[in-house]
C-alpha cells in the first residue's frame, strides 16, 4: 500500500514530545493512519497495524449518531495557559493532565483550579495521571482535587490491583471520584482484569492500540463499562477512526478525548476533525496533498522500515 509520513508540530509539549509523527497509508477504502509512539515495539505495534488495515481496507461500521461530544485536553501547562485553552475551546468538559514529571502537586492543583474557573460550576473536569501515583498519593491528591469537582480520575495508579485498592479506599473515605482505566485496558494485555477486580468505573478505549473499531466495539460489550473514546494523538486521519468508534457505540454517556487535532499547529487535511461548540461531526477526512504536514523523505523511509516486518506478519523475535 502507498504510504507517506507526516510531521505535525504541537502547540505545547505533550507526553514528552513536541512533534508528532506517523504514517498515512492508502488502501482501497481510503487513507488510514499507523502511528505507534517511538518507544512502542512489537508485538504491541501489531495491534496498531490491525487498526490501520481496518480503516484502509474495510472502513468503519455504521454510526448510530452523527455528532460526538468531546473534551478539551489541557497539557501540563501553567494556569494562565490552561485557562485560555479551556475558555477558547467551546467544550464543557476538560481533561487535565496531572502528575507531570518535574512538576509538583501544587502545579496540578493550580491548573485544575484555573480550569474550574474557566468552565464555571457546571463544567466537567477529569484528570489523567498516566499511572504516576501510588495509592497513598492518589488518595491524598484526589481528596483535594475532588473539592473542585471531578467527573473522574483516569489511570491515577499504574497497576490494576492498585486501582482496585484506591477505589475501595476512596469509597471508604467518602471521596466521590470515579476511576477510569486507560493504560490498564490497552497495555496490560488483559483488559478484562479491570472488570474482574472491580478496578474501574469507566473504560478508556483507543482504536489504534486496541486493534481497530470493531475490536473496540466487541471489547466494550465484553467489559460492560461505560466507554470514553480517546485519541492516540493522531492526525485527523487517525482521529476519524476514534470518531467512528464513538459514533458506533450503543451508548456514549461521556465526552470523548478526540479533540486533539487542536493541539497541532497544522494537520494532514485542510478540514481538520475538530469540535465546534464541543462536538465533532462524524464525517470522512480528505488528505490535503498541498499541506505543510509532509515529513522529510528520510522520515517516511524510517516509518516504512519500521512497518515492514509488521505488515509482512513476520514472527516477532
Ligand atoms: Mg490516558
Amino acid at each position: 500500500m502507498e504510504s507517506v509520513a507526516y510531521s505535525l508540530p504541537l502547540r505545547n509539549r505533550f507526553r514528552g514530545i513536541t512533534v508528532r509523527e506517523g504514517l498515512l497509508v492508502r488502501g482501497p477504502v481510503g487513507w488510514a493512519e499507523w502511528s505507534p509512539f517511538a518507544e512502542y515495539a512489537r508485538p504491541e505495534i501489531d495491534a496498531w497495524w490491525q487498526a490501520t488495515r481496518e480503516a484502509a481496507e474495510l472502513g468503519f461500521p455504521e454510526p448510530v449518531r452523527d455528532r460526538v461530544p468531546v473534551n478539551v485536553t489541557v497539557p501540563a501547562v501553567g494556569p494562565e495557559v490552561a485557562h485560555r485553552l479551556v475558555s477558547g475551546s467551546g467544550c464543557r468538559t476538560a481533561k487535565v493532565k496531572v502528575a507531570e514529571p518535574g512538576q509538583s502537586f501544587g502545579d496540578d492543583l493550580a491548573r485544575v483550579e484555573a480550569v474550574r474557573d474557566a468552565l464555571g460550576a457546571d463544567g466537567r473536569i477529569r484528570v489523567d495521571a498516566n499511572g504516576a501515583w501510588d495509592v497513598d498519593t492518589a488518595l491524598a491528591n484526589l481528596r483535594l482535587l475532588a473539592r473542585l469537582g471531578l467527573e473522574y480520575a483516569e489511570q491515577p495508579c499504574a497497576g490494576v490491583p492498585e486501582l482496585a485498592e484506591l477505589r475501595r479506599r476512596l469509597a471508604r473515605a467518602g471521596v466521590d471520584v470515579l476511576i477510569a482505566a486507560d493504560e490498564s485496558i490497552r497495555r496490560s494485555g488483559d483488559p478484562e482484569r479491570v472488570v474482574a477486580e472491580q478496578a474501574a468505573d469507566i473504560a478508556v478505549l483507543k482504536v489504534q492500540p486496541l486493534g481497530g473499531v470493531r475490536r473496540c466495539l466487541e471489547l466494550a460489550e465484553r467489559l460492560g463499562l461505560p466507554v470514553v473514546v480517546s485519541s492516540a494523538l493522531e492526525s485527523s486521519v487517525g482521529l476519524a477512526a476514534g470518531v467512528a468508534l464513538a459514533a458506533a457505540l450503543p451508548e456514549l454517556p461521556y465526552a470523548c478525548g478526540l479533540n486533539t487535532a487542536t493541539m497541532f499547529t497544522t494537520d494532514v487535511t485542510a478540514a481538520p476533525l475538530v469540535a465546534v461548540d464541543g462536538e465533532i461531526t462524524v464525517r470522512p477526512v480528505t488528505v490535503d496533498h498541498n499541506g505543510d504536514w509532509l515529513a522529510a523523505a528520510a522520515t517516511t523511509a524510517a516509518w516504512q522500515a519500521r512497518l515492514a516486518p509488521v505488515a509482512a506478519g513476520e514472527e516477532d523475535r
